[in-house]
């Protein structure tokens, strides 16, 4: 990804692409304490572009380093304006933005104490994340036998570096298996979330996720699917869920910034419901891309113009 032309922020300043680079002793790069974004952008029915939801990811990229105890050394409205400006200068008119923040190479040794902290901006062109067969027909998904973090081990609510390493071992192995992406347990055993999504299912019209104690993010896209329930009079609802639980529910489906509202068809190759795309999950997903496109009127504050 690194040789390509466009421009990438760094630390307040648009730098090429090519040359935006960081030393091999980064504190982060040796012991994984960083936080990062998705967000994405869209293009409107007019021809512009907006980002949605950036005041929430920009928040949620805050208390991820203050969970982490990194201070930010710009403020939300700047990190704001680098990522509509990120987007502006590589004429994107639609993509995904990762802001990162990550500790400097001043010095090694596990505390991160008198290290700089630097925070970087990139946006590039990307696609369905699990694919536009998926999108449609749903994915097949592996319960992982990696358990997700408990929530005294990494901070849940920090989108922090190290907590992917445990999503791309289980990203690995499903994949690997021919699958197209993993489902996490709890240390109790109940349903987390993906490797880089949130969980949903449906039992009898009633849509449910796992709730916060589960070990799973706070989803910024989850929270959007809980208005979409709102709006279409669609019962929603956070409880623990079991393995076997989603195996006999009716529909499921992921959701993420990246993934959007992704229908998962199988689980551990048992097929939940019709094997399929739901017909509430097609709801959620068509009103979802009704609001991230513009086509939502009610949620024009949720996209911020570039
Ligand atoms: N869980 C994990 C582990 C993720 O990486 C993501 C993607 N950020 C999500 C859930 C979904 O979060 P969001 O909808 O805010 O992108």
């Amino acid at each position: 990804m690194e040789n390509r032309d466009g421009k990438i922020w760094m630390d307040g300043q648009m730098v090429e692409w090519r040359d935006a680079k960081i030393h091999v002793l980064t504190h982060t790069l040796h012991y994984g304490c960083g936080a990062f974004e998705g967000v994405r952008a869209y293009k409107m029915p007019d021809g512009g572009t907006a980002i949605f939801r950036l005041e929430e990811h920009t928040e949620r990229l805050f208390n991820s380093a203050k969970i982490l105890r990194m201070k930010i050394p710009f403020t939300p409205q700047e990190v704001m304006d680098a990522q509509l400006a990120v987007v502006r200068e590589n004429k994107l008119e639609s993509g995904y933005i990762r802001p990162l923040t990550w500790i400097g190479s001043e010095k090694l040794g596990v505390s991160p104490k008198g290290n700089t902290i630097h925070l970087m901006v990139a946006a590039w062109t990307w696609g369905a994340y699990l694919g536009e067969e998926g999108m449609k027909r749903g994915i097949r998904v592996k319960t992982s036998s990696f358990t997700r973090h408990h929530v005294n081990i990494t901070m849940i609510h920090a989108k922090a570096v190290s907590n992917y390493t445990n999503s791309i071992l289980a990203n690995m192995e499903a994949t690997d298996e021919g699958y197209d992406e993993a489902l996490l347990l709890d240390p109790q055993g109940f349903a987390s979330e993906g490797a880089g999504e949130n969980l949903f299912i449906v039992r009898k019209g009633v849509v449910y996720t796992p709730d916060s104690s589960a070990g799973a993010l706070n989803g910024i896209t989850r929270n959007t699917v809980f208005s979409i329930c709102k709006d279409l009079g669609i019962e929603i609802r956070e409880k623990p869920i079991t393995r076997d639980e989603i195996y006999i529910s009716d529909e499921a489906f992921f959701s993420g910034t990246a993934a959007e509202v992704t229908p998962i068809r199988e689980l551990d190759r048992i097929e939940i419901g019709s094997g399929s795309r739901g017909p509430i999950t097609e709801k959620i997903q068509a009103a979802f891309f009704d609001i991230v496109n513009g086509r939502n009127p009610e949620y024009a504050s949720w996209l911020t113009r570039v």
